[in-house]
């Protein structure tokens, strides 16, 4: 089927943005929310990106207003009648998203696809939910939409393949880059983010490094941004929930750092509040050093040593976990790694890092991480399969790609 008529359920932050993309690739959108006002307050959004556009000389002040009469508003499920394709995005709550998809699935065409731009929920519980889960996946957009290629493209359970190859091609059609990705927690992106990004915490957390020290030694390997910056950005609250999702699911090497539940218990949520890992309004209360210093006496942990590879393997590690449980292959783990969080370009995501370092020097690291620092560097099975056959990376012209 192709996907023309687009609706999006819900006009916050992302629904906008992806509002936004689908116009500016020339197709019509119908944005809706619960109230007129709402749906409005999202087209504002809207109209700010494309004016943004204008003043950066990207495109004429007319161009943009025919792309904003591609948006129409709606305040209820008779706007999204003929749509092929429903994109929801309200709120991060299980119970309301079902709520949603049931009513569209009532409210809907027969063959309209429904995706779900939900960032930790399960697509299978979602589409269980309405009586076409053939036609029910995940299309999970990166904040801000109109900047970030990639999209994930989730199948559930019981998704038609079909389906998934009718929406890969949508993505294309709108310009972004679709991996498609086996439902698991956290998907593929946040999944290995959010792996590197406790590690960090766990780095303050045991006095390995100030978070400035951490920052630049990251944003000397070549990440846009470090990992403290990038909490702070996207809100402690929700990196504190996804992580506990992620613990659920994956167990003990996932646990959050108990810093990061500090910080949410005392309202530390970032940007967005003005304090988080660093102070964004007002001199600095020496806050984060008290409950730094709270939870080393608590924890017991002090002085751990600090290297940058303490991040960059729990990011490698989790890539080859889920590598194995056939999430994503090795070339699409790689470019969402690059094109969702910016893992450095030139060492094209975490597997060719570390086919470039020796898988068998990765595999000696982790193991004695695991020593030294705790289980959860547990090495994956595969990395000891892989040096044991000789694969040990680039220099031996094989590894995770053959060379
Ligand atoms: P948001 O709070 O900015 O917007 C949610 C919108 O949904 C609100 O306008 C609300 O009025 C509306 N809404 C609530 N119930 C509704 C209903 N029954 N019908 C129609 N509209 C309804 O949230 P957001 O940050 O845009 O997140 C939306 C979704 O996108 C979530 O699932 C979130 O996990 C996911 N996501 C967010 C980000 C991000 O960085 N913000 C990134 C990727 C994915």
């Amino acid at each position: 089927m192709y996907i023309y008529r687009v609706g999006v359920v819900g006009a916050g932050t992302m629904g906008a943005q992806i509002a936004q993309v689908v116009s500016y690739a020339g197709l019509p959108v119908v944005l809706t929310d619960v109230t007129m006002d709402r749906a409005q307050r999202g087209m504002e959004i809207v109209r700010r990106i494309y004016h943004a556009r204008v003043e950066r000389g990207k495109m004429t002040p007319e161009q943009a207003e025919e792309k904003m009469l591609l948006v129409s508003t709606g305040s209820d499920f008779t706007a999204l009648q003929d749509v092929d394709l429903v994109i929801e995005a309200v709120s991060e709550n299980l119970a309301l998203k079902r709520q949603v998809l049931h009513d569209l699935d009532a409210g809907c065409a027969p063959g309209a696809i429904l995706a779900s731009n939900t960032s930790a929920l399960s697509i299978s519980a979602l589409s269980a939910a309405t009586r076409r889960p053939g036609k029910v996946l995940g299309l999970h957009f990166f904040n801000p939409a109109y900047a970030m290629p990639l999209v994930e493209i989730i199948p559930g359970l019981a998704t038609d393949p079909e389906t998934v190859n009718d929406v890969v091609s949508f993505a294309e059609s709108i310009r972004k880059l679709p991996i498609v990705v086996r439902e698991c927690a956290g998907f593929l992106v946040n999944r290995l983010l959010m792996s590197y990004l406790n590690e960090a915490v766990l780095c303050v957390q045991e006095a390995a490094a100030s978070c400035k020290d951490i920052e630049q030694d990251m944003i000397a390997f070549g990440m846009p941004v470090g990992p403290f910056a990038l909490l702070d950005t996207v809100g402690l609250d929700i990196s504190y929930d996804v992580a506990r999702i992620l613990f659920e699911s994956y167990g003990p090497r996932m646990a959050p750092a108990a810093l990061l539940a500090e910080l949410v218990k005392a309202e530390r949520f970032g940007v967005k509040n003005g304090h988080g890992f660093y102070e964004y309004e007002g001199p600095d209360t020496g806050m984060l050093e008290r409950l730094i210093e709270k939870v080393r006496h608590e924890t017991g942990h002090r002085n751990t040593p600090w290297k940058p590879t303490r991040l960059l393997f729990a990011m490698v590690n989790e890539a080859v976990l889920a590598l194995q449980e056939g999430v994503a292959s090795a070339r699409d783990i790689d470019l969402a790694m690059v094109a969702g969080i910016g893992f450095p370009k030139e060492k094209e995501g975490p597997l060719h890092y570390a086919d470039a370092l020796g898988i068998d020097t990765v595999l000696a690291e982790l193991e004695l991480y695991a020593r030294t620092l705790g289980e959860r560097f547990w090495p994956a099975p595969m990395l000891r399969r892989m040096v044991a056959a000789g694969f040990t990376g680039s220099t031996a012209g094989r590894g995770f790609f053959t060379y």
